[in-house]
């Protein structure tokens, strides 16, 4: 998997990497209350959703302060640091890159300031797909004096959305996001107004909340739970939302055309998150019984790979009436470090997250519940562990069909020719693991666990039907090359901190 540059921030291996969030965006309008500081807990509640770098953009009513670095959330900013953030609106985010490198210039919120003076902060979560397009209508932007420079597809909407320098934000953005192809789940604001934006098709989750005396916007329920907000509603696909002292404006920017992933019910979201009115811990619950009747086996113990197999586990266990046990456990903060890890530390690999319960384990016939494979490093890795603390049979069960086609809207799986799946059948997979036996679930059995209609989700990386048409070149450093050496960088006021 390609992961950029990270500077600060290593993974242990890899290889060991399975399917990679895109990113959480928080937003918030409370005049008189600490948004800087309810930004902090929405992203904290939303650190899952990417690992590499956190920032807040606030806006006092004059002026946007950006504050941004590589790192998660709690090692980005301290009290010092939220104490300067002071205002009535924020923005936030948290960064997995899916385009352009791990870098700071590169981290969200992205910041332009339009010709006028006024300011624009963003954060994105999600992929476009016309980028190259798009940066050729900056282009032509440009030449009317748009400012230059965008290494990510974030920073390119950032731009096109200062762009134009006669109208307000909102009717920039009317004119805008209409040209936007892909995902995209937009937090941005101007200096007085807070707004959200849903690209058609809906592919990531974002959601309204109700906080006493302002509002919330977030990639996921959960955060709303975590700052004290109450949820309202998602944001419509195709809708733009603005809010401010006159309260809330929605427009439609698009028809709707709703293809929400799936992988967000199996893997991505927290499981204490709501999506189209479902529990995601449900979803995966209602996975696991349908797993345990579509592939039954006798066993002593169901367990889980630590932890997003658990809820799948617990729904097999309860399906299947075999007992549900624990037998690894996760060393849960090990997964990105600082420490640039040494060859024979990488070599390690799964030891370093995952260490077997040998009691629990030993002269037991297993079924291990686990989410996805991608490239199967790490459940071979798992089966070895298991059988050497003393398993008698490993049986693994997948709580989503094979993945077998990349995804180009906001999740980093891998390339076509990394994907297990693409290149072998579920026997190949099985022996190529060191399994007993392996099952994947269905895709009706996954679409049915959701209770979402299969006409309103996106299944590409199951089925390669992508329902937003994919340029035929596309991929992850697609604006590197196009963009960079144009121009010196834009000045920006932002506090920087590398
Ligand atoms: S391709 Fe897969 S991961 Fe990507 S949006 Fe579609 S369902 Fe989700």
């Amino acid at each position: 998997m390609a992961r950029g540059d990270g500077k600060l921030t290593h993974d242990l291996n890899p290889a060991e990497q399975g399917p990679q969030d895109a990113c959480g965006v928080f937003g918030v309008w409370a005049p008189g209350e600490e948004v800087a500081k309810l930004t902090y807990f929405g992203l904290y509640a939303l650190q899952h959703r990417g690992q590499e770098a956190a920032g807040i953009a606030v806006s006092d009513g004059t002026s946007i302060l950006v504050y941004k670095d590589l790192g998660l959330v709690s090692q980005v900013f301290d009290e010092a640091t939220l104490a300067t953030l002071r205002g009535q609106i924020a923005v936030g985010h948290n960064r997995y890159s899916t385009t352009g490198s791990s870098t700071w210039e590169n981290s969200q919120p992205a910041f332009r300031t339009t010709k006028t003076g006024t300011g624009v902060a963003l954060a994105h979560n999600g992929n476009l797909v016309n980028t190259a397009e798009l940066a050729e209508q900056l282009r032509g932007e440009r030449s009317r004096g748009a400012q230059p420079v965008a290494t990510t597809d974030s920073d390119l909407l950032t731009e096109l959305l200062a762009a134009h320098p006669d109208v307000s934000l909102e009717e920039a953005a009317m004119r805008a996001l209409p040209t936007f192809r892909g995902a995209f789940s937009l937090v941005f604001m101007d200096e007085h107004t807070l707004y959200a934006a849903r690209d058609p098709q809906g592919v990531r989750p974002l959601a309204l909340g109700r906080l006493e005396r302002g509002w919330v916007v977030t990639s996921e329920t959960a955060a709303l739970d975590i700052v004290g907000a109450s949820f309202v509603r998602e944001i419509e696909p195709g809708e733009l939302l603005a809010i401010d002292e006159d309260g809330l404006r929605s427009q439609r920017f698009a028809n709707p055309d709703p293809k929400n992933c799936v992988f967000e019910y199996v893997y991505l979201a927290r499981p204490d998150s709501i999506l189209a009115g479902r529990s995601v811990h449900s979803s995966r619950v209602e996975i696991g019984r349908r797993l345990a009747r579509e592939h039954p086996v006798e066993a002593d113990l169901v367990m889980p790979t630590p932890e997003s197999g658990t809820p799948a586990a617990i729904g097999y266990a309860e399906e299947s009436g075999i007992p549900y046990g624990m037998g690894l456990v996760k060393n849960a903060y090990v997964g990105r470090t600082f420490i640039q890890p040494s060859q024979t530390i990488r070599q390690l690999g799964i030891r370093l997250k995952l260490n077997p319960l040998r009691d629990v384990i030993r002269g037991k016939r297993l079924v291990v519940v686990d989410d996805s494979i991608v490239r199967g490093n790490t459940q071979r890795q798992v089966v070895r562990m298991l059988r050497e603390a003393g398993a008698v049979e490993v049986h693994v069960r997948i709580s989503s069909p094979p993945v077998k086609w990349p995804c180009f809207y906001g999740i980093d799986f891998a390339s076509r020719a990394e994907l297990i799946a693409s290149g072998l059948d579920v026997e190949g997979i099985r022996a190529s693991i060191g399994a007993d036996s392996l099952g994947y679930l269905s895709q009706e059995g996954m679409i049915a666990a959701t209770e979402q209609p299969k006409s309103r989700l996106c299944l590409a990386c199951f089925d390669g039907s992508y329902p937003i048409p994919l340029p035929q070149m596309i991929g992850k450093h697609v604006l590197e090359g196009i963009e960079r050496g144009v121009s010196e960088p834009a000045r920006e006021p932002i506090a920087e901190n590398r």
